[in-house]
């Protein structure tokens, strides 16, 4: 498949939504005309699916690349209107089914129009009775070689042969904002990804030690917004240096809790810029147990100090899960790239698995973590990362 004029694409989640189905609609169709952006689109709109009608024909592998983003979409389709009626279709039909001779068949109707005068039963085998007699195809409703699907919408008769998998889930921005804390690893990237998934406009954050480590991981953070934001257009990207922090942390408490700690004043420069940004919650990639600070305890002392929720969406999920979606949000490879993370920098030998909130509000009485949030808060480096389409590449002249 080269060029198609229109795209259907299937709805499944926010058909649940009852009172609020407007909004969720809207926000859907939005960020499908974000993602088609540049493209000739002529119309879309939600009759009973998504239906994208463009005023010229464009190449498949951009459409289907760009929808396959949009969060909210679950099967997409290269589609070809029919006419309105029974006879118009099978008349669309006739001129389209040159290539099934000798091979098995079946079609598969769907009708979404109740008003349409026949059933979806009586259209597959009407439809089926035409196809077998004109190429003599065999009808095989389990095991066909090719589905003939026919969709009875409202806007008219579409039919396919192909379907292809969205990414699911709920369009981004029906479901509030988030800041994610994002490191250069291979768990939050994949947690901001799920937390978008369902619905949230996501922001980001990330805290480097430089002076006293390299600043690669700054642009490898960068790198990785920048395929993350390809599922709503814009984001926005706080960097903090977080290197001094980290010094006083290591001179004044036990080193045991360092790791505790550090995360405990992240959480809070955190909770600043995501209260800036009108964030209702903050993200982690943390998944239970993976490792020493990601035990309950210390979870449970880290989220002391956040009042937003702090929504850990991997945190059932072993290390495989956890890359097949890395690998699906297109970061994996990012993500594997060596970096040194801020929290490997003045890494404990031997760091607690069960702090409590008690001692580390004692521990944190040697320094002023009220003053230090503001000054990270304050030290941020905000940019706006914005997402581009690549203009599609010129055709090459023979
Ligand atoms: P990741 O793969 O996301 O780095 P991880 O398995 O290495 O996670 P930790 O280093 O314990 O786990 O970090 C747990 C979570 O804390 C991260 O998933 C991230 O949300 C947050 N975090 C850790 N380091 C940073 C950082 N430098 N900047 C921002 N957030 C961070
Ligand atoms: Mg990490």
């Amino acid at each position: 498949m080269e060029q198609v004029s229109s795209v259907i694409a299937t709805v499944h989640e926010i058909a649940l939504k009852g009172g609020n189905r407007g909004w969720f609609e809207r926000t859907l169709l939005a960020n499908v005309r974000a993602a088609l952006r540049g493209l000739p689109v002529a119309s879309v709109s939600l009759p009973a699916r998504v239906v994208v009608r463009f005023s010229a024909p464009v190449p498949w592998d951009e459409a289907f690349s760009r929808l396959s983003l949009v969060f909210g979409l679950n099967g997409i389709m290269p589609v070809e209107r029919a006419g309105g009626t029974y006879d118009q279709l099978e008349a669309f039909t006739g001129e389209r089914i040159g290539d099934l001779a000798g091979k098995s068949f079946a079609v598969r109707c769907k009708r979404s129009d109740k008003r349409f005068p026949l059933h979806s039963n009586e259209v597959n085998r009407r439809l089926g009775g035409f196809v077998q007699e004109r190429t003599g195809a065999r009808v095989d409703l389990e095991h066909p070689d090719v589905t003939l699907h026919v969709l009875l919408q409202s806007d008219g008769i579409w039919v396919y042969r192909d379907h292809f998998p969205g990414p699911g889930g709920l369009p981004v921005g029906s479901s509030g904002r988030v800041l994610v804390l994002l490191s250069g690893g291979i768990d939050s990237p994949a947690a901001a990804y799920l937390a978008m998934k369902r619905g949230t406009k996501a922001h980001y954050v990330h805290f480097h030690s430089a002076p006293y480590t390299s600043d690669a991981s700054v642009a490898k953070v960068e790198r990785l917004v920048r395929v993350l934001v390809r599922h709503q257009g814009a984001c926005r990207l706080a960097v903090v240096p977080f290197g001094e922090c980290q010094q006083e942390i290591v001179a004044a408490c036990p080193e045991r809790l360092r790791v505790v700690l550090y995360r405990r004043m992240m959480l809070r420069a955190a909770e600043r810029i995501a209260r800036r940004w009108r964030c209702e919650a903050l993200v982690t990639g943390e998944s239970l147990n993976q490792v020493a600070s990601q035990t309950l305890e210390n979870m449970a002392a880290i989220d002391r100090v956040a009042h937003l929720p702090v929504l850990r969406p991997l945190v059932g999920l072993d290390k495989q899960e956890i890359i097949a979606i890395a690998e699906r949000a297109a970061t994996f490879e990012l993500s594997i790239l060596p970096h040194q993370d801020c929290c490997s920098f003045l890494q404990p030998l031997h760091p607690a698995t069960r702090s409590t909130a008690a001692e580390c509000d004692e521990a944190e009485a040697a320094i002023d973590v009220e003053a230090w949030a503001r000054k990270l808060q304050h030290d941020a480096a905000v940019t706006v990362v914005q997402h581009r389409w690549e203009p599609a590449a010129a055709p090459l002249e023979a």
